[in-house]
């Protein structure tokens, strides 16, 4: 199967009356991990489902490669794929679960045992191939699932929420591992579906943010997190404070309170969300100073967040600040600042990709 990227051309799918999935637009390269991350509900799955052809779209078109596959059934589409829950026959061995695929392909019969072999080595199963399921931990079944996919030698491997039937230690060890079987298979194109950031920013090349049915962002990690453009954005990837600001022809404020901070196109007389990251937030003086009161102290082992009321309308700011000599009291009153370009700008209303 030769690799090719995944390309979602204005994608509609609806249940009924209600459209799940509107208009998605979206190319993952040869060889790129691309997340869809979302809160539950936003239509990640059934993207996924639309490319391995268990959902039929109403509208658009899903190309694999150069392929047209919108009308092709799953076993024609050369695609892996991966699901929470394991999904292994119950009554198959190990090596008959992922020789499945390649019987269903209708792969040459002397070459299905090498392939099986192939990919237990992979994904370090070899030594359970006679194995049934039950007799496998959560983590080795996993696994199991994953040597399945890959087994048939996808062009595209397709993983829906495939960590988040497993506890954290193991979650943390699986991400590592698909980082690393990522790396050995270069070519391979992942589509990822996750609600978790960390899943995300961790595995991902880049990162498609969905929300209630529409993709809303798109770009690497870094970008989304430094250069949100929706507010929805900034709060899913990673923590931010958000608060109100006005900008005029004399720049940026904040109930009253000038401050320093790039505009880039947003337009003055318009509302807009200023967009801090709480760990990019100091005590004490400096740029973009802000007078305020200690509302809530928690402390978190390597760093105390400080929210803090700030301006004359008392806005809640949170602020990730590491070792104090002296840690802040309710009520106490401080100043906290933001360096210009740690501030991001974003006008009201952009909430559509
Ligand atoms: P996510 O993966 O982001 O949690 P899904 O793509 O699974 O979201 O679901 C998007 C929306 O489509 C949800 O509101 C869900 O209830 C609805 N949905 C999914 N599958 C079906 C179905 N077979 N019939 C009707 N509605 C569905």
């Amino acid at each position: 199967m030769s690799a090719g990227g995944i390309r979602f051309e204005n994608v509609s799918v609806a249940y009924g009356s209600t459209v799940v999935l509107d208009s998605l637009d979206l190319s993952v390269e040869p060889g790129e991990v691309m997340a869809l991350l979302g809160p539950s509900g936003s239509g990640k799955t059934t993207a996924l489902r639309a490319v391995a052809g268990f959902v039929q779209p109403v509208s658009g078109r899903v190309l694999i490669g150069e392929r047209d596959v919108t009308g092709l059934p799953p076993h024609r589409r050369g695609i892996g794929m991966v699901v929470q829950q394991y999904a292994l026959f119950p009554h198959m061995r190990v090596e008959d679960n992922v020789a499945f695929g390649l019987k269903a392909q209708k792969a040459p019969k002397a070459e299905i045992p090498g392939r099986v072999a192939e990919a237990l080595e992979m994904t370090g199963m070899a030594a359970y191939a006679r194995r049934h399921p039950r007799e496998l931990s959560g983590g080795q079944q996993q696994r199991v699932a994953i040597a399945r996919a890959l087994a048939i030698r996808p062009g595209v491997l397709l993983l829906d929420e495939p960590l988040s039937a497993l506890d954290a230690q193991l979650r943390s060890d699986m991400l590592a591992e698909l980082a690393r079987l990522h790396r050995e298979l270069p070519d391979v194109s992942i589509l990822y579906v996750t609600h978790d950031q960390v899943e995300a920013l961790t595995l991902a090349d880049r990162i498609a943010v969905m929300d209630r049915a529409r993709l809303q962002d798109c770009g690497t990690p870094q970008d989304l997190y430094r250069r949100p453009r929706t507010e929805f954005t900034a709060s899913f990837v990673g923590n931010a404070n958000l608060l109100p600001v006005t900008v005029g022809e004399g720049g940026v404020t904040l109930d009253g309170v000038a401050l320093t901070l790039a505009t880039d196109g947003v337009l003055p007389g318009a509302a807009a969300t200023l967009c801090v990251r709480p760990h990019l937030v100091g005590l004490g003086d400096g740029p973009n100073a802000l007078r305020g009161r200690i509302a809530e102290v928690q402390w978190r082992g390597s760093t105390h967040r400080l929210h803090v009321e700030v301006g004359a309308a008392g806005r809640r700011l949170k602020a990730d600040v590491g070792e104090l000599r002296e840690t802040p009291a309710l009520g106490d009153e401080v100043t906290v600042h933001f360096a210009p370009e740690d501030g991001v700008l974003l006008a009201a209303g952009v909430t559509d990709g």
